[in-house]
């Protein structure tokens, strides 16, 4: 039987169980700085004032536990992308946005050297990231893709040939893939869960079970008192909608993703995947995978993508649709599998900016700061804004706060009922597309998609 919702598959199957929850605020109180969610955004950022700064309060507000969020949720990819980088050059300049990948692609490594600095043990195991194409049409967009990596200094990337691409994980019908080192296999909450226990050992104040009702310059409201601070800095991602005055801000986007039971030996000869790379396609909706420590396939893609008037999930349950959808993409990946266990099916959100564009920013004047908009490329990413957010905070001027995703400004989603009509219109089309481009064989992106793409501002 499926277990559907418990947070996530990383949750409800934690072979160390649930920690104890941490005590709510309990009455109104002052910080240096206050932030707003537990999740990775919020913790970095929380973990590297503290570092820099050991003197100064922090204090960090999550309304459920640490993890609630996407950070407790994700797929694993630790990897370089960072959502806008093409829009950051058209408006920057190719420099400043090769810039911004290089930072990203240090970014991987600092996570992984902070674990083992920090003796968080998350899975973690640096094999790359592995993107395959299925179809012509895929073909030729992994390519293009390949090459304007390349123009972005990813010159350690690699092109492989289908046979290659099946060499390393036997995925039926690819015809090609492209491999970049920058990426690693995690475990998102056990990083999650080590790096709140580093920010406690340094002295950052955790409340948990803390909803933040309002925020205004210099404090954040919540049932149980005010905490009152120079610096508010708001790190809620995909949940930033229910704050007052954010309904239109970052688009709550949802993602879903399935586990199957540990697979046999056997399975795991035919499939391959020795390299336990991450792993995603190059369809419009696409898909992303990883091989977890224990022996899993857990694979994740678009389900039902946007609730209207930008609602979220009941802690994870994911539509019996959706489990089904993942599922026969599972298997069309591969055959093998058909029949196997679906053991966890869980679903979270993401936030999804009007341009597609990340960004992390501070007014100095006000003291509220914010950073996330990563649409879905936020495990890595998080970490570059938390050390971003410290410079801003502590106003030294470094060449993290001269990135060009620093202090962005984007128009704000429309009203509904166009939002849910014009997102829903977006991911049909986009299915539209996959299904065209698989059955006709088409050697390009259809019409349909660049269409897509054109009106929703993603590229
Ligand atoms: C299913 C799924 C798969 C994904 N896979 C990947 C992946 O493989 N690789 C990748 O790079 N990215 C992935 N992402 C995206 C990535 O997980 C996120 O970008 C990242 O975790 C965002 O971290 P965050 O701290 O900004 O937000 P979150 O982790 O969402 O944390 C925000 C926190 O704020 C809290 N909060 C919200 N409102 C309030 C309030 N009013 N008061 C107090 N607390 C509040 C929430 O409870 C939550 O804990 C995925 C996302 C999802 C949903």
């Amino acid at each position: 039987m499926t277990i559907n919702g418990g947070i996530s598959f990383w949750h409800a199957a934690d072979p160390g169980g649930t920690p104890p929850a941490r005590a709510p605020l309990t009455g109104d109180t002052t910080a240096d700085v206050v932030i707003v969610g537990g999740g990775y955004t919020g913790l970095w950022t929380a973990y590297h004032l503290k570092t820099a700064a050991p003197d100064l309060r922090v204090t960090v507000l999550e309304q459920k536990t640490c993890g609630y969020g996407a950070s407790g949720r994700n797929g694993g990819w630790l990897y370089n992308g960072i959502a806008g980088r093409d829009r950051y050059a058209r408006l920057h300049g190719l420099p400043a946005a090769r810039r911004l990948q290089q930072a990203m692609n240090a970014t991987v490594t600092e996570v992984i050297e902070t674990a083992a600095k920090e003796g968080i043990d998350a899975d973690i195991h640096h094999g790359g990231v592995l993107e395959v194409a299925r179809t012509p049409a895929q073909l030729a967009r992994l390519k293009a893709f390949h090459e304007a990596e390349a123009a972005f200094g990813e010159t350690d990337r690699l092109l492989l040939g289908a046979a290659e691409t099946r060499a390393r994980i036997d995925v039926a019908d690819a015809v090609g893939a492209t491999w970049t080192p920058h990426g690693a296999r995690i475990h998102p909450l056990k990083l999650l869960r080590g790096l709140a226990a580093a920010c406690e050992r340094l002295g950052v104040t955790l409340h948990e079970s803390t909803p933040v009702t309002a925020l205004a310059p210099r404090r954040a409201t919540t049932p149980y008192g005010t905490v009152r601070a120079p610096f508010v800095l708001r790190c809620t991602e995909g949940f930033t909608a229910s704050l007052k005055g954010q309904k239109r801000s970052w688009l709550p986007m949802n993602s879903s993703m399935i586990t199957t039971a540990p697979l046999p030996e056997a399975t795991w000869q035919r499939i391959g995947w020795d390299g336990a790379e991450t792993l995603g396609d190059m369809a419009h909706a696409y898909m992303y995978a990883q091989r977890t420590a224990d022996g899993r396939i857990a694979l994740g893609g678009r389900g039902v993508p946007y609730r209207f008037g930008s609602r979220t999930d009941n802690d994870g349950s994911t539509s019996p649709a959706t489990v089904t959808a993942l599922t026969r993409l599972l298997t069309a990946f591969f055959p093998a599998l058909a029949g196997v266990e679906i053991t966890h099916a869980w679903s979270g959100v993401l936030g999804v900016p009007r341009d597609w564009c990340a960004t992390v920013s501070l007014d100095r004047t006000t003291g509220l700061g914010w950073a996330g908009g990563y649409v879905g490329s936020g495990v890595a990413a998080s970490n570059l804004a938390g050390r971003t957010l410290r410079d801003l905070v502590l106003g030294d001027t470094t060449e993290l706060t001269t990135l060009p995703w620093v202090n962005h400004r984007v128009r704000r989603w429309e009203p509904e009922p166009f939002r849910w009509l014009g997102v829903h219109a977006l991911y049909a089309a986009y299915r539209e597309a996959d299904r065209r481009e698989t059955a006709t064989h088409t050697p390009t992106t259809t019409p349909l998609a660049r269409l897509a793409n054109h009106i929703s501002g993603r590229h």
